[in-house]
């Protein structure tokens, strides 16, 4: 597949955050034209912006300066947005991996799944439906009453992989999706994340600081200090062989 749209357009982004009396740049100036259905790597060590970035383009916060453009036929201006219109987008539009799962200890895989789609206005039955599909999907078809305490890392990180793939938003960010996992579990997690991605055609942007599993996007995006320093094709690097395995 050649991503050819444009989705997201970042247009030299900003961030300064203030702390006490000093500025912090998280992010100096970023430009960044991300293609639908692209799955997209952003790379760097522990405080060059990753995170950041990632934030401001999902609508979790707001930039300082600069202009965030997301859509194919319908553009909208993310940072002109107002706080409640951000929040729609989001519940439309976007799905969330986290480094720590984030799932609801008291409630199973099941009910971990279909709560993200309450939000969205999906009625009981369809969200009964898709969660036990899409948790079959990521291999937990054995355990959709199994809360996160009875499950290994791994298989709390494929609960939430079906919670933010379940109703197939357009756009997936993950926030160091492996980094509570070991090697071979890293893998397994990237590879499906990017064979859901693929399936549906979405879009889906994965922070780390693993070189080793920045592998499986189509670009890898290098940050430093709040700038992108280098963007690299990956197109003959990808282990194909991972994800046909799933
Ligand atoms: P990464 O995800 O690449 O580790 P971050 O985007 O979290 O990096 O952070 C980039 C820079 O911005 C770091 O210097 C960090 O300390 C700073 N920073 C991040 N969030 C905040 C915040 N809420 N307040 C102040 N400084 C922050
Ligand atoms: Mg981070």
């Amino acid at each position: 597949m050649i991503p050819i749209e444009a989705l997201i357009e970042i247009k030299d982004v900003k961030k300064i955050y203030q702390m006490g009396g000093e500025k912090v740049n998280a992010l100096d100036g970023v430009n960044l034209t991300i293609y639908k259905g692209e799955i997209i790597c952003l790379l760097g060590t522990s405080g060059s912006g990753k995170s950041t970035l990632l934030n401001m383009v999902a609508g979790l916060d707001k930039v300082s300066s600069g202009e965030i453009i997301i859509g194919s036929n319908k553009k909208i201006n993310l940072t002109q947005l107002s706080e409640k219109q951000v929040t729609k987008f989001r519940q439309k539009n976007v799905g969330f991996v986290f480094q720590s799962y984030n799932l609801i200890s008291t409630l199973n895989a099941m009910e971990n799944v279909s709560l993200g789609m309450i939000f969205k206005g999906v009625d009981k039955k369809e969200r009964d439906e898709l969660a036990k599909d899409i948790l079959t999907k990521v291999g937990l078809g054995e355990r959709l009453y199994h809360k996160p305490s009875e499950m290994s890392g791994g298989q709390q990180q494929r609960v939430s992989i079906a919670r933010a793939f379940a109703d197939k938003p357009k756009i997936v960010f993950a926030d160091e999706p492996t980094g509570n996992l070991d090697t071979a579990t890293s893998f397994e997690i990237m590879a499906l994340m990017c064979q859901m991605a693929r399936d549906y055609n979405q879009t889906l942007i994965i922070v780390t600081h693993d070189t080793e599993t920045a592998i499986y996007a189509d670009r890898i995006v290098e940050m430093r200090d709040g700038k992108i320093i280098s963007i690299e094709d990956n197109d003959a690097k990808i282990p194909k062989n991972h994800l046909e395995e799933i």
